[in-house]
């Protein structure tokens, strides 16, 4: 959504600026078009998605920890504190891996409507944004908000400080592990996956914007998420069991600075490629006691 809304601002700047020189009375067509555009901004900051840097957020209160603030709809005074402690819960899980954090913003949203001007996908339950973390307030656990502060300390750790720098399935499988959504599928559902076609063989391909893209569509569009999550989920949690997290924690910050599939050879000694073929012998090694 960031991006689209950059494109259309660089749009409007252009345009503005072709408009202005062929404009008869310059002073005010710059007028007019400054003071709708500045209105635009406004309301983008007052309801749209920069409400999370908005000094002014009517109808919202907030909650301050060390390296927490959270945003919640004054009307949800219990709910907010509740959440609140969601939240520290999260952050004490999501330390654990990552260290101290920066200080990290997040908002409650009621609706899809809410998720969406807050610079979500509509349906989403949790998602990172630019400025934070937005938590859909009926949906709201400990999981889902430890899962979204997973995304946000990697793009932040990334050198170019976006997550787009790591495949799709270690990101994801890297949040959900962290946020200990053990629930998806256990290692006998995933065999079972296996054994019907369904298991993604391909999802080591998923990279970039491009992988960004075909997670959400296997997410929303052509709904399969227990699926995806509870593979990526299990894969990571291979690399922890197998390697340990101070191997995984290497891969992070080699592959922040560098190439993921570099760095990933350089810490477990095989290619990606690899790590799957065995990952998947893993779970084809039945019988797994089933939960
Ligand atoms: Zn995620």
């Amino acid at each position: 959504m960031y991006i689209f809304l950059a494109l259309v601002g660089i749009w409007t700047v252009i345009d503005l600026f072709k408009g202005y020189k062929k404009a008869v009375n310059k002073n005010i067509y710059l007028f007019k078009n400054l003071s709708i555009l500045s209105g635009i901004i406004l309301i983008f900051f007052l309801f749209g998605p920069f409400f999370l840097i908005s000094p002014v957020k009517i109808g919202y209160s907030s909650l301050k920890s060390d390296c927490i603030t959270l945003f919640y709809p004054t009307s949800y005074e219990t709910r907010g504190q509740e959440i609140f402690v969601m939240t520290k819960e999260a952050e004490e899980n999501v330390k654990d891996f990552y260290g101290n954090t920066k200080n990290i913003k997040v908002l409650v949203g009621l609706s899809n409507i809410d998720m969406l001007r807050f610079g979500s996908h509509p349906k989403a339950n949790g998602a990172g944004t630019v400025f934070g973390i937005a938590i859909r307030e009926s949906k709201a656990t400990s999981n889902i908000i430890a899962h979204e502060m997973s995304h946000k300390n990697l793009a932040e750790i990334s050198n170019v400080k976006t997550s787009a720098k790591f495949p799709r399935w270690f990101d994801e499988g890297l949040a959900s592990y962290l946020g200990k959504m053990d629930y998806y599928k256990n290692e006998q559902d995933l065999k079972d996956d296996l054994d019907r076609g369904m298991y993604r063989k391909d999802i080591t391909e998923w990279k970039g914007i491009r992988g960004i893209f075909q997670w959400l569509n296997l997410t929303f569009i052509k709904p399969n998420p227990r699926l995806i999550y509870g593979q990526t989920y299990l894969m990571v949690k291979y690399l922890f069991d197998e390697y340990g997290q101070e191997k995984v924690y290497d891969l992070v910050l080699k592959a922040s600075q560098s190439n993921f599939d570099k760095a990933f050879i350089e810490v477990f000694g095989i290619t990606v490629n690899d790590f799957h073929k065995e990952f998947i012998q893993y779970i084809e090694r039945s019988p797994h006691k089933s939960s």
